[in-house]
Order: C-alpha cells, then structure tokens, then sequence
C-alpha cells in the first residue's frame, strides 16, 4: 500500500473510532510525524496519474499546507479533530478527483473559491494556517539583566542598541515600534497585485543563488495552488541556502513587474515551521534601527523577550483606574504594541501605555509641586506699593494690561509664605525683563537676594545691561566698591539702603569670581545675574529668596531644582519666549501656575514675512544688500540638518565662506555654529551685537532672546525644516527697534504641505497660535525635546490630544488626594514604577 492510501485508511479508521486517537498505537500524531515524508514521497509519485498537469505544483503544495509533519491532533478538543480530519479528507478526496478523466479541474476550482474567500474575510488570519504558539518558556533572569542573556546579542549588538536606550531586558520591552507593515492580508499567487503589499504562502520549488543585475543575489520560484512566482533577494546570496527546496515559506512584500512577470523583490520572508510568525503574515513591527541593527533579528529578539520575560512584568496601575478608563493590562499592552492582533488591539496598546507615560508624568509634577510648594513654608514678602510705585514712575513707559496683570499674579505669590512655582510665559518682545525685575527688587527690598539666570552669557550680558539701565533710571549709580569695575554696580536713591547688583558669568576670572562668590557669600550683592556659573557648587547665598530663570527650555527641571536648592525654598519664576499651547504647560509644568504676557507694547510693528520660491533667492541677496547699506544687520540661517550637528555645521561653514567669496564680498560676515566651544560662541555674537559684523550666517544655534538692535533682516534657508514655533524665534530676533523687520523664508523644495505652512508664517503672527498649529501638525518630541526638560520620556503619548490629557490629569489628582505620599499598600508598584521613571527626580517621602 502506498502511503496516500494507507494514510486513507488511518483517518478513516479514526473517524469511525469516534475521534478518540485510537487509530494507531500512540497516538495519529506520532505516526504523522514518522510518516509525513513517505506519504509526501508516495503522493509525487502519484502525480503522474494526474490528467492536468499544471495542478500539480498546485496539489503539492496543498499537501505542505497540512502540515501533516507538525500535526498536533492529540492536543484537540473533539470538534478541532473532527473539522481538521474534514480538512484532511477532503483534500485525499480532491487528490483522487484529479486522476478522473471528467472531473480534472473541479476540485481546484473549489479550492481556489475557498482560498478567496479566506483572503476576502480579514477575520480569517494567517494564524489558522500557522501552528499553535508553542508554550510560553518562562525565562528566569530578571527585567534589569542585560540584553546580552539573548542569544545573538554579542557586547558589538548590545552597544548598538545602548545607542537606542535600550540596555536591560525591560528597556527591550519598552522599546515600541515606530509602526506596522500590515502583512496580514493573503492572497493566493494568481490573485496577487502589482504594487500592492500582500502576503503569500507556498512551496519553494526552487532557490539558488542567481545573478540580478550585476550582483549575486538569491532567486526562488514559489507556488501555491494557484500558480507560482518567482522571488528574488538582492544581494543575499546566503539566503539560497536556507531555502530548501519543498520547504513552506511565507512571503510579504509588494508585487513588482519584471519583464512583464510579476514577482516579489527582496520581500520579507519566513519559513512556515511551528513557530508564530514575526516577519510576514502580521501586522508586523516596524522598529526604530541604529545602524548595524537589522529589522529581522530585532523582531526575533524582541519576540523572544515578550515570550521570555513579559510574565514577570506586573501591572502597576490600581484596578480601578483600569477599570474606569477601560485600559488593557500592562503585559498585554506590552505584548500587544509589539505584535498586535490587530489594529484595534495595536490601538489599544498604545492607549494603555500612553496613559502610563502621562499618568507618572503627572503625578511626578504634582508631587514636585506639593515638595516645593507646600512642603516647607516660604518666605512671605512684604510688597512696598511705593517702591513698586516709584520704580514705575521712572521708567520711559507705562506697563501693558497683560504686565500689570502679571505683576499682580506674581507679587500675590510673593506674599504667601508659600514658595511660588511660576511660569511666566510672554512673546519675544512682551516685555518680561521688567517684570523680573519689579520681583527682584521686592526681593531685595525685603532683605533677600534674588538671582537670574540666563542659558548663555551674552544672554546674562543683556539682562544685566538692561536691568542696570531700569536702575539707573530710578536710582543714582554709586561708584562701585571697587570702582571701574562692570561687574558689580550699586545703586541709591529708591531703596531705603543701596542696592548691588552683579554678573556672575563663566569667562570672568578666577579671581573674580571668587570676589563674587565671597560677596555673594556674605549678602553683599543684592542681585545676581548670570549663567549656569550659578548653579555651580562654590557658590552659596547668604540669603536667596527669589531665583528667575529665564529662556526655560534651556534648562531641565533638574537645574530648576539646583538653583531652588541654593536658598531656603526661594520663591521660583521661570521665563520663556516659547509660547507653550496649554495642553502641553498642564502636562510638562504642571509643578508651576501659569502667567501668560499676551499683549504686546504698544506701537510693535509686526515683522513683515515672505515666502520666496529658491529661484528668488538672489532677490533675498539684493534686499540684504540694501539692508545692510542703510546701517542694518541682518541674519542668514542655514538648513536644520537633524542627523548630526557635525553635518550641519559643516553646511553652515561651506555656505558661509560661499557668501562671504561670491555674494557678499564687499561685507563683514560672522559664522555661528554648535560646533564652535562656547566662548567662541560668545565672542562671535558679542561682535555682531555690537555692529562689527554686518551678516551672521548660523545654524538654529542662534540664541533666542538676544537681542541686536540694529538687525532688521532674518533670511532662513531650508525653512521647510524647521517648525513653525522656531521659525517664528527666529524672526522675533530682528525688529527689534523702531525699524522695520523683515523675516524671508526660502524652502529647499516646497511640497504642497510646505507652502501651507509658510503662508501660515506670513499670515499670523501670534506665537501661540503657531505653537498650537506645530503641536498639531510635528507632535510635541519635534516641538520642544522632553528629553532636555529633565522629565521622562514620552515615547507615545500624543499632547495634542486634549481630552485624553485631561482625562488622566484628572486621574492623576484624584490619586494624590486619597494616598499623597503613596503609602497605601495597593499604591506600592506604582511607587516604584514612579521612582523608575522619575530616576534622580521627585522624591517620594
Ligand atoms: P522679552 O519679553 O522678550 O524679554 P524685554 O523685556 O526684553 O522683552 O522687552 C523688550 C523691550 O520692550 C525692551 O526694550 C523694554 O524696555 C520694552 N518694554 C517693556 N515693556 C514695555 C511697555 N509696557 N511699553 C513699552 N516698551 C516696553
Ligand atoms: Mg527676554
């Protein structure tokens, strides 16, 4: 008896023995397994018998679709048995059907229905084709060992992926693709459409290594019941050798043309064994890759984590939150967001887990905020309304609505024995400093000392040029202590006792330095500005009660904290120009209160912008020109190039020394790059702010709020690149004075999308309204780096989308009122998930 028939005869048996797995001693499997190559070999023997000879790739591999080598009946239930020995029979009978001389070609006629059907309804996924998952293997070390404890990941790997943070086993599980291809829909070989990605199992009838082109590749022909296609594999000639022939396979890809043929080119692949699959037939992970790291392996590897390691992941969210907002478990999440079922589940996942990131963002702030603002009593400041008053009086100008109103938020916080955690956000241009200014002379005038602090010293440089000349428009200059010296100055006359005020920047010298540090030390000086010198360790306050910093961006919350540690919990007003869309202050400053300067001094004109097509650019060159001619200065920005500051500034010095040759030769131009150490950064822009220069070209390093008087022309190039926000920074740093501003906006290629946004430019000139409209289109990684703000990351969390934001703010308060230090026992897993993620940041006492 051949196989086929004895294999009949076996099955037979077994539907008559009522399903039970008595048909052969141990068991249908067993005997499958022994058997399956002799009954392979006996059916192509068979074949011959077949009238229509182009069905018999197509039978053998509805053979190989059986699986029959892998069959795992015994682990059934009785109506799996029963529909998969149907299954079975019912191709021995199709196969008997094919050697009839009538009825040739019916069968498959029905077969290829079928398979359309099944590749019509998506419900119908691969999996049904693919054996069962094997048995999770639990795998034993922990979350925090390092990736190495996989097999593959040598020292070489886990480098590459420590440049993707990704270092222990967890971080693997929490490294999240970017997308999915969707593999998930098959088709048979003679339904495939060109251009279009699908998915196709079948046969190998042949793999060698080939010639495409001019390089060796590896081709394959594969054929399932409905036809065959040839695949090939560019430059993987090692492939041919893990193709065996006879071997099942499933390919995804998009369908090209080739000579009129269709064929698959360098598709995904994966060989059908008793695996789930990872690569093909999905939804299929798409992650973020370093160089060296390949899509393939890191699936294998990522898979093999979730299988491994995911039990021991426990879900740190109490119950009831879950409950309320209908989350999944955080393993499933997780196992979820790598290989979904599908987009529903992908969706759901990544709900779950950006929950996670604001929820513990949330409570992290709110218990900053507690920490600094209500942990230790403040000190309470009495307001002078006659100094305030007086000051006033003084100056040139009288303070808009939106100032006053910010003066008041503010000088109410400064009354509280409260600590004030306050943001201060306002246009370039609103007129902040002042504002500062009246807080630190409230400070001063209470017996504290107040300090600012500035991202860069021509920024501190400014700040105590300005606040000086406040000063001395209300006061009367003292000749210093040491007289000639810039860096302190006293002033008499508004205060009852003289006022000091000094710069504290890095270039000073030592000796300087140290005599700031000492006066410092000894409540000598009133009010400091500077840098970060600051925050340095040597330098202590005899009695700080008030700390601004301005530019926030250009601090984390970490220096934030630094600076506050420097008194006894001194009030806090942090500074930016950035207008931040409230959704994202809620989110990323919840552990401050809001000021807003939204009203610009009276008689601002609005920087005039154009949009200019690159042809135009010499048009751009002829303006500047002019500019420049009538006494102004003028700025040109070199393309954002994201992949490496090394690149950009390498872009930025070819374009400056093309300008400075073949454009402008007659001018003085200056260069301004991240690349150049920090002094010489300095220096360059100190010549330009002093009119030395008539043209600085600089990459987006230009310092925001630096403010050059003279300069009336911002000429950004590649403005395609940059975000709406940055571009709108970038041209507040011109019309600065009664002059009129221009900004000039040249893209590098102008996509539809592009000249949307640029018109946008020309349009509108509130920042905030920008800002939404960046937050909207770039998402907020783009719009403002968390990374730098010393907050944890957000991978997925969308700050655009309102509701949801609120929705866990909401949460997060709710969970602080009841358990505020977290001390519930329920509460412990979150705890700790929160000190993970807050790593050297909030405390939980
Ligand atoms: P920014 O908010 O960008 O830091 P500044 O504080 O540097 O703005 O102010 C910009 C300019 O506007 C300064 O020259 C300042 O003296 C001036 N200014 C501030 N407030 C007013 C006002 N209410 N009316 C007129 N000019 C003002
Ligand atoms: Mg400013």
């Amino acid at each position: 008896m051949t196989g086929i028939d004895s294999l009949r005869n076996v099955l037979e048996l077994e539907r008559r023995k009522g399903y039970t797995d008595k048909a052969v001693i141990g068991g249908l499997d067993k005997y499958l397994h022994k058997q399956a190559g002799q009954i392979r070999q006996s059916l192509v023997l068979s074949l011959n018998e077949v009238k229509t000879k182009e069905l018999v790739p197509q039978l053998v591999s509805g053979f190989d679709e059986l699986n029959l080598a892998n069959s795992s009946y015994g682990s059934y239930g009785p109506d799996e048995r029963k529909r998969w020995m149907e299954n079975v029979l019912g191709w021995l009978d199709k196969l008997e059907g094919t050697k009839g001389p009538t009825r040739h070609s019916e069968p498959f006629a029905l077969a290829q229905d079928k398979l359309r059907e099944e590749s019509r309804d998506p419900s119908l996924s691969l999996r049904v084709t693919t054996a069962p998952a094997e048995p999770r293997q639990r795998r034993r070390e922990g979350l925090d060992s390092p990736i190495t404890v996989l097999k593959g990941i040598t020292p070489t790997v886990a480098n590459k992926f420590a440049k993707l943070n990704v270092r222990a086993l967890g971080d693997l599980l929490y490294f999240f693709p970017r997308r999915y291809v969707d593999y998930s829909r098959r088709k048979p070989i003679s339904e495939l459409i060109e251009g279009e990605e699908q998915t196709i199992i079948g046969t190998i009838w042949q793999a060698r290594v080939a010639t495409l082109g001019n390089r060796r590749g590896t081709e394959a022909i594969v054929g399932d019941k409905t036809g065959n296609i040839r695949v090939v594999w560019f430059n993987q000639p090692y492939l041919a050798k893990s193709f065996r022939t006879n071997a099942r396979i499933v390919i995804s890809g998009t369908v090209g043309l080739f000579k009129g043929h269709k064929v698959f080119e360098s598709p995904e692949w994966e060989l059908l064994k008793d695996k789930e699959l990872i690569h093909t037939g999905r939804l299929v992970p798409v992650y973020p890759l370093t160089q060296g790291l390949y899509p393939r392996q890191v699936r294998k590897w990522t898979k093999e984590t979730v299988d491994g390691y995911l039990w021991q992941l426990s879900d740190f969210l109490p119950p009831e939150i879950k409950t309320r907002c209908q989350l999944l478990d955080l393993p499933a999440a997780i196992a979820q967001i790598h290989y979904p079922d599908d987009l529903t589940m992908a969706e759901r996942a990544r709900g779950r887990l950006s929950f996670d990131e604001l929820f513990l963002l949330q409570l992290g702030v709110l218990a900053r905020k507690r920490d600094w603002k209500e942990g230790q009593p403040g000190n309470a400041f009495h307001i002078d309304q006659e100094v305030i008053g007086r000051f006033l009086q003084c100056l040139p100008f009288t303070l808009t609505q939106a100032q006053e109103r910010v003066l008041q938020e503010i000088l109410t916080d400064l009354k509280q024995a409260k600590a004030m955690s306050r943001l201060l956000q306002g246009e370039v241009g609103s007129g902040k400093t002042i504002i500062a200014t009246l807080a630190l002379l409230i400070a001063a005038a209470n017996g504290y000392q107040g300090a600012l602090m500035a991202p860069t010293e021509v920024l501190a440089e400014q700040h105590y040029a300005n606040i000086c000349g406040y000063l001395s428009q209300v006061g009367t200059e003292e000749p210093g202590p040491e007289p000639g010296e810039g860096t302190i100055r006293c002033y008499t006359g508004f205060l009852a006792r003289p006022l000091t005020i000094a710069l504290l920047i890095g270039s000073l010298s030592n000796s300087e330095k140290e005599r700031l540090h000492d006066k410092i030390k000894q409540g000598k000086v009133d009010i400091i500005v500077g840098t970060h010198a600051l925050i340095q360790k040597e330098v202590e306050f005899k009695k700080l009660g008030l700390a601004v910093i301005d530019e926030q961006h250009r601090f984390g919350v970490l220096q934030r904290s630094a600076l506050r540690q420097k008194g006894f919990n001194p009030h806090v007003l942090v500074m930016t120009a950035t207008p931040i869309p409230r959704t994202m202050a809620l989110t990323l400053y919840g552990d401050l209160d809001l000021s807003v300067i939204d009203e610009l001094p009276p008689g601002r004109q609005v920087v005039k912008t154009k949009c200019l097509e690159p042809q135009y650019r010499e048009k751009a060159y002829t303006f500047l020109h002019r500019e420049v001619s009538n006494g102004r200065q003028a700025f040109i920005i070199c393309p954002l190039v994201e992949e490496s500051e090394v690149l950009e500034a390498k872009a930025a010095k070819t374009e400056y020394e093309r300008l400075s040759r073949e454009v402008f030769p007659g001018l003085k131009l200056g260069l301004l790059h991240g690349q150049m150490p920090g002094n010489e950064k300095e220096e360059v822009m100190r010549h330009f702010r002093a009119g030395e220069l008539d043209i600085l070209v600089s990459t987006s390093v230009v310092e925001v709020g630096i403010d050059v008087p003279r300069a009336s022309v911002m000429m950004v190039e590649g403005a395609e690149r940059f975000g709406l926000s940055q571009l709108h920074q970038f041209r507040g740093r011109v019309g600065r004075d009664k002059e009129q501003g221009y900004c000039l906006l040249i893209p590098e290629k102008l996509s539809p999308e592009a000249r949307e946004r640029l018109r946008l430019m020309e349009k509108v000139h509130d920042g905030f309204a920008l800002a939404e409209k960046d937050l909207e289109i770039r998402g907020p990684g783009e719009f403002f780096g968390t990374h730098q703000s010393g907050l944890p990351d957000l991978k997925l969390a969308k700050l655009t989308d309102l509701r949801s934001l609120e929705l866990v703010r909401q949460e997060a308060i709710t969970l602080f009122q009841s358990d505020p230090n977290l001390k519930k026992a329920e509460h412990q897993p979150l705890r700790q998930q929160l000190s993970r993620v807050w790593a050297g940041g909030a405390e939980w006492s």
